[in-house]
């Protein structure tokens, strides 16, 4: 081993490997460092030579260096190759720290030489010994300067590892109290009892976000609690059947009827007026019409009577002379001749009908097939206004993106102060026996006892 100090290329090489994250670099990363190959491989030797850095070979066999810290240098300094190898693999478990049987199957190396090296490497203050909640008899190992996860201590719902009941029971009233106050309006002198929000002006329900807001401020605990742990404590309340937790958008259905602004009187008088001005406008409209058809109608009615007279008195006189002259045969194709021209015109009026009675449909919003594709495109915009135009969910713009979408509502509790159904003589068996101076009857009965206990319990709860 050299005893010279490292150079400036070869401190720089380390300090590079040191400043990732994981304390790695791989051999082609390190050609960024230094890239004349020459000093590259005689520094990459020099660490190497005085453990500074240690050589890695993943699974697809690509090599890269992990750094030692001058402080870790010197307290393995003095490691034999067996106390060496088990530090490795501790080091290796990080926060999670290794079980001695598995350091014995990983090693290779007999019970009491892996005990021995513990031992020495505890001595050292190397690494330490880590209670697990999960198993209380493994003995489980880590490196000294590291905290041990939430799978060894178990969060913060365990104190000295043992679960802190009264801690969890604590933090759930609180949870629990802060959800039905939202959920519910306060109560008011003298009454108010039972009294809900209206569905069309409901409240602002709480995510748990902001049930942890609320906690931190209240100064309950001095221990960190996540959302995580939060919704924990919200899933037994839910479990309890105290609260309920819905989805933050179905609530948005409300808020779109309730959020919209009310009309002030002018722009309501302002609408009646246009109303009112359109309708006369039709009325108008409608019985100039109506004069100018009755006008045109008589005109057109005198003239046609004396046209149909002509005409009639024509045909007649036409018909019989073809009668006389023409066979029958010709008179039938006759007949079939103008029965497809009357087919035809038929036809052809739809032709020249169809385009403002297209039109017609269109202004109503009846679409024909070939006018889907247009409609369609329509439709879009139309549906994009439509959403544009909806107000925003107050969940959504008091708490922004930070929930799930998720909020909680506490869900009222039904207290029956002396359920008739629940009376014991309902499910007795001795019903069909019981009666009054018998051997089973109401004066002995040993059911009533608990019912009207139950009972007169819940009429004290419901005073408080
Ligand atoms: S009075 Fe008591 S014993 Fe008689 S039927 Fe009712 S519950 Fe049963």
């Amino acid at each position: 081993m050299s005893k010279r100090p490292p150079n400036e290329l070869e401190s720089r090489l380390h300090k590079a490997i040191l400043s990732t994250p994981n304390k790695e670099m791989t051999a082609k990363d390190t050609e960024t460092i230094i890239s004349e190959p020459n000093a590259r491989e005689r520094a990459l030797n020099f660490l190497l030579g005085v453990g500074l850095i240690k050589t890695l070979v993943d699974s697809n066999r690509r090599v890269s260096f992990r750094a030692v810290t001058k402080g870790e240098l010197v307290a393995t300094k003095d490691l034999n190759g067996e106390e060496n190898l088990v530090f490795s693999h501790i080091k290796a478990a990080g926060s999670e720290g290794i079980w001695t049987k598995h350091l014995k199957t990983k090693t290779n190396l007999h019970q009491t030489i892996i005990d021995r090296s513990l031992k020495t490497l505890t001595q050292k203050r190397l690494v330490k010994r880590v209670p697990s909640v999960q198993h209380p008899t493994r003995k489980i190992y880590m490196l000294e300067g590291l905290e041990p996860s939430i799978s060894l201590t178990g969060g913060p719902w365990y104190t000295d590892n043992e679960l802190d009941t009264e801690f969890i029971q604590h933090l759930t009233e609180v949870c629990y109290k802060f959800v039905r106050d939202t959920t519910f309006p306060k109560r008011k002198e003298g009454g108010g009892e039972g009294v809900l929000y209206a569905i069309s002006n409901p409240p602002r329900y709480p995510t748990a976000q902001d049930i942890r807001s609320s906690l931190k401020k209240a100064k309950l605990t001095e221990t960190e609690l996540s959302v995580e742990h939060v919704e924990m404590l919200l899933n037994v309340l839910i479990l309890d059947g105290k609260i309920e937790k819905l989805p933050a958008f179905g609530t948005s259905m409300w808020d779109s009827i309730a959020n919209d602004e009310p009309e002030s009187d002018s722009d309501i008088e302002e609408k009646q007026r246009k109303k009112r001005k359109s309708k006369s406008v039709d009325d108008k409209s409608h019985s100039k019409k109506r004069k100018k058809r009755n006008e045109s109608e008589s005109e057109e009615s005198s003239s046609s009577e004396d046209e149909s007279r002509i005409k009639r008195r024509r045909k007649r006189r036409k018909d019989d002379d073809e009668t006389e002259s023409e066979p029958e045969s010709a008179t039938l194709k006759r007949k079939k001749k103008k029965k497809k021209v009357e087919i035809e015109s038929d036809s052809s009026d739809a032709m020249t009908d169809g385009e403002p009675k297209k039109k017609k449909r269109k202004k109503l919003g009846v679409l024909s097939p070939s006018d889907a594709s247009s409609s369609e495109e329509d439709e879009v915009p139309r549906r994009k206004r439509k959403y544009l135009g909806r107000s925003p969910s107050p969940f959504l713009s008091r708490f922004g993106d930070e929930t799930d979408g998720s909020v909680y509502r506490a869900i009222k509790e039904e207290h029956l102060s002396l359920g008739w159904s629940e009376a014991p003589c309902t499910l007795c068996p001795s019903f069909d026996f019981c009666k009054g101076g018998g051997p089973v009857n109401p004066k002995d009965c040993v059911y009533y006892g608990e019912w009207l206990a139950a009972a007169s319990l819940n009429a004290i709860e419901d005073q408080e």
